[in-house]
C-alpha cells in the first residue's frame, strides 16, 4: 500500500496590539458597537489619505526578531485589489514583494524546525454578517431585515493592523500544525505583539494542505482551508482534508487547486472558490505611502526592548534557581507569572517555596479571576507570607488561610496574623493543658494506640490541631503527645 505524507504550510494573521488603526487615528478596539470606530480614512471617503502608524511597524519588527527573521532595510506597501463589501476601498494595503521580515524559524516541541518565509504588515477588512444567520434572534434584525439578500457590514475592524506570518510547507501533520500555532502564540503574546485571542479573531489561520507519496520530492496539488479560528478547528480541518485528499488520489482522482472552507457543524471541508493567484489581485505599489526605511538605529531600539523569550527563561529558571523542569515550565507560561516569581525571589523568598505557592494557591486564584493581574497580591507580600512560615510563626495550613485573607483584604501577612492571633503555638507550656484535655477526652484512642494501632495516634494529633484551630506546631505536638502518653501509662 502506498503511504502518504502530508505537507502543510500555514498563513497566520494576528491583530497587532496598537491603540489605533494602521492608517488612521480610529481606536483598535474589539467589541464596540458596529461602525462606531470609523473615520473618512478607514471608510475610504473621497480625499482621505493614509498615514502610517509607526507603533504597528515596531510590533511587526518585534514579531520578526522574536521568530529569528531578518529585517531588510527597505520594504514597501502595495495595493491588493479585490472587490468585497467588507473592503471600503476595494483594495487592501498590504506588502507584496518587499515585506518587513523574511527568513525566520520556530522550533516546535519534539525538536522539529518550521521555517518562516515572511511576515508582512497589512490592514484588516471589515466584518460581514449574513442575515440568514441573524434571523434567529439577532438584535440587528429588529424587523428591518427579512431577506437573505442583505449583508451587514461592520467597519470597526477595517484598517486594524495585521501581521501575516507565512510558514514554509514544513509542517507534517495536524498535530504539528497545532504545536506550531501554540508556539507562535506563546511568543507573540509574550513579546506583546498581539493578544492572540482566537475567540475574538485576533489570531486566525489559513492552512495550505497537500499530500504526496512518501519519499517523493515533488509537492502534490494543494488546497487552502480558510479562516480556522480555534486550535480544535485547525486540528480537525487539517486531519479531514488530508484524509479527503488521500481518498481522492487513491480512487484515481485529481486534487483541484482551490480554496475550501471548514464546516464546523458537519466537520467537513467544502469548496469555496477556485484558488486566486497573485495576478488575480493585480498588486501594485501603494502610491500614497512612501517605502518603509528601517535603519540600524530603529532595529537596535526594538532589539534592546525585546524580552527574554519563554524558552530561554525556562532554561535559566532551571539552572539559576535549581527548579525542576515542571516548575520552570509552569512559571513561564505567562510573562506576568515569570516576572512575579523573580520579583518574589529578589524580595528574599526561597525559589522553590515561591514556585510552590505560585503554581499552587496563587495559580488557582489567577484562574478564578481570569489572570494573575487580577489577583491583588504583590511579590513582596507573598515573600512576607513565606518568611512567616520559614520562621515558624505560622503553620503551612494557617498560611493558606492568611493568603486568602491577604488577597480578599489587601493586607500584609504580618498584620493578619497579629490581628487574628494566628501565631503558631510551639511552646510546651502553652500546649501542655490542651494536650492533657485531648488525652482525657480520648481514652479509647489512647488505649487503641497503646494496643499497637499507629493510626489512633494520628487521630489524637488531629484532635490537637482541631483544638488549636490549626495553630499547634505539629512536630512539637507529636513529640509531646508521645512523652505524655508514656508518662501516664
Ligand atoms: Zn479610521
Amino acid at each position: 500500500m502506498l503511504m502518504w505524507e502530508p505537507v502543510i504550510g500555514l498563513e497566520v494573521h494576528v491583530e497587532l496590539l496598537t491603540k489605533s488603526k494602521l492608517f488612521c487615528g480610529c481606536a483598535n478596539r474589539f467589541g464596540a458597537p458596529p461602525n462606531s470606530q470609523v473615520c473618512p480614512v478607514c471608510l475610504a471617503l473621497p480625499g482621505a489619505l493614509p498615514a502610517l502608524n509607526a507603533r504597528a511597524v515596531d510590533l511587526l519588527i518585534t514579531a520578526g526578531l522574536a521568530t529569528h527573521c531578518d529585517i531588510p532595510p527597505r520594504s514597501k506597501f502595495d495595493r491588493k485589489n479585490y472587490f468585497y463589501p467588507d473592503m471600503p476601498k476595494n483594495f487592501q494595503i498590504s506588502q507584496y514583494d518587499l515585506p518587513v521580515a523574511v527568513g525566520g524559524w520556530l522550533d516546535i516541541p519534539g525538536g522539529r524546525r518550521i521555517r518562516i518565509t515572511r511576515i508582512h504588515l497589512e490592514e484588516d477588512t471589515g466584518k460581514s454578517t449574513h442575515p440568514a444567520s441573524l434571523t434567529d434572534g439577532g438584535e440587528m434584525v429588529a424587523g428591518r431585515i427579512d431577506s437573505a439578500e442583505y449583508t451587514l457590514e461592520d467597519y470597526n475592524r477595517a484598517g486594524v493592523p495585521l501581521a501575516e506570518i507565512v510558514s514554509e510547507p514544513d509542517v507534517r501533520g495536524a498535530d504539528e500544525a497545532v504545536a506550531y500555532l501554540q508556539q507562535l502564540r506563546e511568543i507573540l503574546v509574550w513579546a506583546g505583539v498581539s493578544d492572540c485571542k482566537m475567540e475574538e479573531g485576533s489570531l486566525r489561520c489559513d492552512a495550505n494542505v497537500s499530500v504526496r507519496p512518501t519519499g517523493q520530492e515533488r509537492l502534490g496539488t494543494r488546497t487552502e482551508i480558510k479562516n480556522l479560528n480555534s486550535f480544535k478547528s485547525v486540528q480537525k480541518a487539517i486531519s479531514h482534508e488530508i484524509q479527503r485528499q488521500i481518498k481522492v488520489l487513491e480512487g484515481g482522482g485529481k486534487i483541484v487547486q482551490e480554496t475550501r472552507a471548514w464546516d464546523e457543524q458537519r466537520e467537513v471541508t467544502h469548496s469555496l472558490r477556485s484558488k486566486e493567484e497573485a495576478h488575480d489581485y493585480r498588486y501594485f505599489p501603494e502610491p500614497d505611502l512612501r517605502p518603509l526605511e528601517i535603519d540600524a538605529a530603529w532595529l537596535e531600539r526594538i532589539r534592546k526592548g525585546l524580552p527574554e523569550m519563554p524558552a530561554a527563561r525556562r532554561a535559566r529558571f532551571e539552572s539559576q534557581y535549581s527548579l525542576p523542569a515542571g516548575d520552570a515550565d509552569g512559571l513561564t507560561r505567562t510573562r506576568e507569572m515569570a516576572d512575579f516569581f523573580e520579583a518574589a525571589v529578589t524580595a528574599g523568598a526561597p525559589a522553590k517555596e515561591a514556585a510552590n505557592w505560585l503554581l499552587g494557591d496563587v495559580s488557582r486564584m489567577a484562574n478564578e479571576r481570569g489572570g494573575l493581574e487580577h489577583v491583588p497580591l504583590s511579590p513582596a507580600r507573598l515573600c512576607g507570607l513565606i518568611s512567616l512560615i520559614e520562621k515558624g510563626t505560622i503553620t503551612r495550613k494557617i498560611a493558606k488561610e492568611v493568603l486568602d485573607e491577604m488577597v480578599a483584604g489587601g493586607k500584609d501577612a504580618d498584620a493578619i496574623v497579629e490581628v487574628r492571633g494566628l501565631r503558631q503555638i510551639d511552646s510546651s507550656d502553652a500546649l501542655r493543658p490542651i494536650l492533657e484535655q485531648v488525652l482525657d477526652k480520648n481514652a479509647d484512642a489512647v488505649a487503641s494506640f497503646l494496643g499497637g494501632r499507629e493510626k489512633a495516634f494520628d487521630a489524637l494529633v488531629g484532635q490537637v490541631m482541631a483544638a488549636t484551630r490549626g495553630k499547634a506546631n505539629p512536630a512539637v505536638a507529636r513529640e509531646m503527645l508521645r512523652e505524655m502518653i508514656a508518662a501516664r501509662n
